[in-house]
């Protein structure tokens, strides 16, 4: 490997500083479990690393009423899956945080540099869309907040700019008459990441009437897939296993899926039809 400045800055106001100087030439790395492999690869070659370990305000797991779940950049994943507040007030997400590919890795792992690096092949980005999350990001040039639907924007391209950090990942609440489901099809090894995941948000009256619905896919285009009529044709209607087949086979039929080591394009279609009906299923069963 070549010669790699490394900066360990100890606060947020010097990392976003340090990058301000030098963003283009600079980057960043947390629990470097995606960037070593690129380095090694020689699919980057920056000059100078900045480290995110020393930031410990980047490290915290909140509830705020109105507000929803704050996480903060670099709480690993593990922490995500393990914390008892983040268990409570989104069950569905922090099993989502447990399926990512193994207990090494998801200890490592933040849930800022699992974002940031936006793998197609990833677990929690469609979660994430599917609940309406959103990340805040901190440069010199002051604070933002993307919502996740706008954040992804091609293979490992995202809305950051060189200088900016995401420092917070923010999940509102879904309110009473909500249930979801993530479900993960791995076609290679049971660590693997995802051949298709998919995730469900069901929005119900106390009567059952669905108000909404939400499903989107993971792993089968570059960015996570929503199958945006899924709403209108639920809402208003009791969630049949009928209608839940009707949803899964239009998403099928919509979706034009990629085609990799994990499964050809046709495979894929099948199983998002398969797998949505089964998200659906899982989430108004309550599991
Ligand atoms: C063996 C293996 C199996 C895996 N299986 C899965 C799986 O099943 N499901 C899944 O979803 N993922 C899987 N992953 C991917 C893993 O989740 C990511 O590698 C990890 O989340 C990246 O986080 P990190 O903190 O290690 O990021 P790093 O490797 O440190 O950084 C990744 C990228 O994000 C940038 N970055 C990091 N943090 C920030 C920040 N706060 N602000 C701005 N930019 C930042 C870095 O510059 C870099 O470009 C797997 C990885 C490995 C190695």
């Amino acid at each position: 490997m070549p010669n790699i400045n490394l900066l360990r800055p100890t606060s947020l106001d010097e990392a976003v500083s340090l990058l301000a100087k030098d963003g283009d030439q600079t980057k960043i790395i947390a629990g470097g479990t995606a960037l070593v492999i690129m380095l090694k690869n020689h699919l980057i070659a920056p000059s100078v690393l900045l480290s995110l370990d020393r930031l410990s305000e980047l490290r915290y797991i909140r509830h705020e009423a109105g507000v929803g779940l704050r996480v903060g950049g670099l709480v690993s994943i593990r922490e995500a899956e393990n914390s008892p507040l983040l268990r409570e007030k989104q069950t569905t997400l922090a099993s989502t945080f447990g399926k990512v590919g193994n207990v090494r890795v998801r200890n490592a792992a933040t849930v800022g540099g699992n974002l940031s690096e936006a793998d197609y092949a990833s677990d929690p980005p469609c979660m994430l869309v599917a609940l309406r999350a959103k990340v805040k990001t901190r440069s010199a040039r002051g604070e933002r907040e993307i919502s996740l639907s706008e954040f992804f924007k091609g293979f490992y391209e995202t809305a950051l700019a060189p200088d900016e950090i995401l420092t917070e990942l923010i999940v509102p609440d879904l309110g009473p008459g909500s249930r979801s489901a993530y479900i993960k099809y791995v076609s290679r090894s049971s660590e693997d990441r995802p051949c298709v995941g998919m995730a469900a948000v069901v929005l119900t009256e106390p009567d059952g009437t669905c108000t909404d619905l939400r499903l989107v896919a993971g792993a089968v285009s570059e960015i996570p897939q929503e199958f945006k009529e899924a709403g209108a044709m639920a809402r208003g209607q009791c969630l049949t296993d009928q209608l839940m087949e009707d949803i899964a086979g239009a998403f099928s039929a919509e979706v034009e899926p990629l085609s990799d080591l994990r499964g050809s394009s046709w495979y894929r279609k099948k199983i998002v039809r398969v797998m949505a009906r089964r998200a659906m299923q899982q989430a108004t069963a309550g599991e």
